[in-house]
């Protein structure tokens, strides 16, 4: 394999960070795919989406989130070359040559992401993992000139470190696994921006036992706790921050307002005002430049002309987005989803289009598993390094790992809007049916009004 160089920088960048302190850049290609355009961007992409509107501290986006991943991999790589340098080939260690295409990665692990992801992609058939590969691959972009400075192959070479195709499985597993650069960053980095405690684990500690092996990345036996740490910390910011249910909630607003002016659009373009970056998607005809040229900024301006459109359900809907109105919600499970049509009948006489005002939706997480065949958790246990050399599954020796190993945590809510459970005294003309729409939700339990 040939030995990947970056020319140096003459003197080495330092960027501040609150959760790694600094960032340090000494090779010219971090430094110029960091100055693309295409890396900038990241900048205005809010990791957490529209998190903010329930832990407002929150703002935090992909751009200090690519470079957390870039710094923990750059200091686990440092650690793979002082103590555990490949000798001979097969002999399970790090080769060296490995560390520059490791770390470009991993600085590039995200940049196909446009704003609020989650929402946009499902609405508009747009794939960030696909994206991220055109980005990185297409001769075009600023990211593809600053990696063709290595060498011509090496933009491929990191789209598959990214895609999970590349052969050595501890650079894939550096950046991807179920103890990977990647969640270190975001659980440390979302915990510390959302204002939550339990997120945090012991990073300096997991940093110390963390080792290569033959397929892919371990930690040494010293290092249980720490690591078991990392995977309550993983279950309690899914539980507590990402399946927050007013966090579900702003993304139901979101994806009916969306929805809704994809219909309207659709309908007749000329009903709809817009800017011509989102124009393209609501047409379903974009390019790579129309999804470069996407942000928060421009998606929060078309909401904010919205909110004056003559279109009641998109001026609400925006409304409701913008100035935080939430959507209420219950738990379903088998037992009560039979009863959704009857209360989206109820929905509708108050006066809602069941539509654009309800929604059911699902978040579950699996906070560790040692088997899974398959999915972003496949075939990537946790390894323990014990002291002969032999490798033993993280929850083979940890009982708090083992009660959480292969259990699917999360829930089932049905959103509906606020009015139908609140008392008020200006719904008095429709009071029979929000009295009937409360007896079923409290007659079947399915109230639990948590805050
Ligand atoms: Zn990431």
């Amino acid at each position: 394999m040939t030995k990947f160089k970056s020319k140096k920088l003459d003197h080495e960048k330092v960027i501040r960070d609150p959760v790694h302190n600094y960032i340090h850049i000494r090779d010219k290609v971090i430094y110029d795919v960091i100055k693309s355009k295409e890396f900038q961007r990241l900048r205005r992409i809010k990791q957490l989406g529209p998190a903010s509107y329930v832990f407002p501290g929150a703002t935090h986006t992909r751009f200090e989130h690519n470079l957390g991943v870039y710094e923990l991999t750059r200091r686990i790589c440092n650690i793979f070359n002082d103590r555990y340098v490949s000798q001979t080939p097969g002999d399970g260690l790090w080769n060296p040559d490995e560390t520059l295409l490791a770390e470009c990665a991993a600085l590039l692990h995200d940049i196909g992401h446009g704003p609020y992801s989650h929402t946009f992609e499902h609405l508009f058939n747009t794939d960030h993992e696909k994206m991220g590969q055109k980005i990185i691959t297409d001769e075009n972009t600023e990211v593809n000139k600053a990696l063709r400075q290595v060498s011509p192959d090496f933009p491929e070479l990191v789209a598959q470190v990214i895609a999970k195709t590349y052969p050595n499985p501890q650079v894939v597993k550096l950046i991807s696994s179920q103890a990977d650069a990647d969640r270190m960053d975001y659980l440390l980095r979302d915990a510390y921006f959302t204002g939550v405690t339990y997120g945090s684990f012991d990073l300096t500690r997991v940093l110390e036992v963390i080792r290569p092996y033959k397929d892919g990345i371990a930690f040494t036996d010293k290092g249980i706790h720490a690591v078991e740490d990392y995977i309550i910390s993983r279950y309690q910011m899914y539980q507590q921050v990402y399946f927050h249910r007013i966090n579900r909630s702003t993304e139901v607003i979101l994806h009916h307002l969306l929805s809704r002016a994809q219909s309207l659009y659709q309908e007749d373009k000329h009903q709809l005002l817009v800017t011509p970056q989102l124009a393209a998607f609501l047409a379903g005809d974009w390019n790579l430049n129309d999804y470069l040229s996407l942000d928060d900024g421009v998606m929060e301006t078309n909401f904010s002309m919205w909110r004056n459109s003559s279109d009641q359900i998109l001026a609400d809907l925006a409304t409701s987005y913008l100035d935080r109105h939430p959507l209420e919600s219950v738990k379903v499970n088998k037992a009560t989803e039979e009863l959704i049509p009857k209360l989206k009948d109820l929905i509708k006489e108050a006066g809602f289009n069941p539509e654009y005002y309800t929604a059911t939706n699902s978040a579950f997480d699996e906070p560790y598993d040692a088997y899974k065949p398959s999915g972003k958790n496949a075939h990537s246990p946790i390894e323990i390094m014990q002291e002969d050399g032999s490798l033993i599954e993280l929850s083979e020796v940890s009982p708090l790992v083992k009660s959480l190993n292969g259990t699917l945590q999360g829930d089932e809510r049905f959103f509906f809007p606020k009015t139908m459970v609140e008392k008020n005294d200006d719904l008095e003309l429709f009071d029979p049916i929000y009295h009937e729409f409360q007896r079923y939700i409290k007659n079947n339990e399915l109230y639990y009004p948590d805050h």
